[in-house]
């Protein structure tokens, strides 16, 4: 099947073939590298930008989020190695205007992680933690490589993948290559469902973190997050359903966290992206699979996105290894569920005031609930936990009373 005009683009087909060709060399797309370079397989990633790579962020890594990491190679004693900052927990705040009532209610309610500890880091120095080790582990890194053609190979053929320097034959073909995939349309696998789509905007602050979680302002205009990035510096990540003009124009629906920041000096220049809550029908054709955000995203608020790219790759791995890539669409399927539950949780509390205000209101009455929902969400507890201890009905019990 052609799905561009080939012929047409440059390159000789390169000698020594790797197994596994990754299009895309973010987060996902080294992720997935790492874990089939530990699983013994040949492997070139090719981006076509040059580090450091940044984007928008909240650079919050959940503890789940370092399991995963540690499995790839990067574990404490590595995190270690550069400028971080840890984080114990979830604290959510808000000001609200109940219905009918003018006066404004604040809300603070917390929850720690049962186990272990989150992490919050800037998006380049992971990146550049991710390029070092599939660099030790042999991985081939091509960049300023624009990915611009795919011939998907008949049967049992390879795929041939051509960029804006070289062609490849591999044995697998991974599209890593983010939001706005091409290797997802040339495979035709954009069949997708968008249950939202918001933009975040990003902004770091020179300022000593104040506090040991991460903290959620909560708004009729979206959220904002505020991640301690280091002892010096906080990840401010605005999400909402329309485009905020300016950070400071952000602020002003978030009074507290501007109050705070009245003072602190911005530390680089603010990046938007768009964030989708995103599922594909199928993630992998032939010899070639899905993998990050390319194979579909969770909302930024969840926190998950990151995680995920790194669950998703020590999946593809086995799969890989083992010629079986059915595996891994299973495996995409499940892993992608209880983030997409959660971020359909908290989108319902940003779409309903109501609901949010009465949600807000049983969380800081009741912290056991967010303590379970947090469990819940960094898979410490089953999912299945909202419906076989009741937990889900006594909540909306508590919401209606
Ligand atoms: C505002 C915001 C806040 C977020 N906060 C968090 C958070 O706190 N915690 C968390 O875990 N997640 C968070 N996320 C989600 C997380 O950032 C993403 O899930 C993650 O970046 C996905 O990584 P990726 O490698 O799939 O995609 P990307 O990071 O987009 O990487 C894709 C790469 O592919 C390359 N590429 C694209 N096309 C081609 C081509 N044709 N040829 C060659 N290269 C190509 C690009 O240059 C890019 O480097 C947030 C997202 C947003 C938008």
């Amino acid at each position: 099947m052609h799905t561009d005009a080939l012929h047409d683009l440059p390159g000789p087909l390169s000698a020594g073939q790797p197994d596994v060709f990754v299009a895309g060399g973010g987060p996902a797309g080294l992720a997935c590298a790492i874990a089939a370079a530990q699983r013994g397989l040949t492997v070139e990633v090719a981006d076509g930008m040059r580090p450091p790579i940044d984007k928008a962020c909240g650079e919050g890594l959940m503890p789940d989020t370092l399991e995963a990491l540690s499995q790839l190679g990067i574990d404490a004693a590595v995190l270690a190695t550069v400028e971080s900052h840890p984080f114990r927990g979830i604290r959510f705040l808000g000001a609200e205007r109940a219905s009918g009532s003018k006066a404004l209610r604040t809300f603070s309610t917390e929850a720690t992680f049962p186990v272990g500890e989150g992490r919050g880091m800037r998006r380049v120095l992971l990146h550049q933690l991710l390029i070092d080790r599939a660099t030790v582990l042999g991985v081939r890194l091509s960049w300023e490589t624009v990915v611009q053609g795919l011939e998907t190979g008949e049967g049992s053929e390879r795929s041939v993948v051509r960029t804006n320097r070289h062609a490849v034959r591999p044995r697998f073909v991974i599209g890593a290559d983010g939001h706005q995939s091409r290797i997802r349309a040339w495979a035709s696998l954009d069949r997708a469902s968008i249950s939202a789509r918001r933009i975040g905007l990003r902004q770091h602050f020179a300022i000593t973190p104040w506090s040991d979680c991460v903290e959620v302002y909560w708004s009729n205009n979206g959220q904002a997050y505020v991640t301690p990035v280091a002892i010096d510096e906080i990840c401010v990540a605005f999400i909402a359903n329309r485009k905020f003009p300016s950070v400071a124009h952000a602020l002003t629906h978030f009074p507290e966290l501007q109050q705070r920041l009245a003072a602190a000096r911005p530390s680089n220049t603010p990046r938007g992206s768009i964030t989708l809550s995103r599922k594909l029908h199928r993630v992998t054709r032939d010899n070639i699979a899905l993998a990050g955000d390319a194979s579909g995203s969770v909302d930024a608020v969840t926190g998950e996105g990151l995680g995920l790219c790194f669950r998703q790759s020590l999946a593809l791995a086995d799969a890989l290894r083992n010629g079986d890539l059915a595996s891994y669409q299973q495996a995409h399927l499940d892993l992608q569920r209880l983030p997409h539950f959660m971020g359909r949780t908290m989108l319902l509390l940003d779409s309903s005031p109501r609901l949010r205000v009465r949600t807000l209101t049983a969380l800081q009455r009741r912290p056991r609930f967010f303590q379970q929902m947090l469990r819940v969400h960094i898979g410490e507890a089953p999912l299945r936990l909202f419906g076989s201890t009741g937990l889900l009905a006594s909540f909306l019990c508590i919401l209606a009373g």
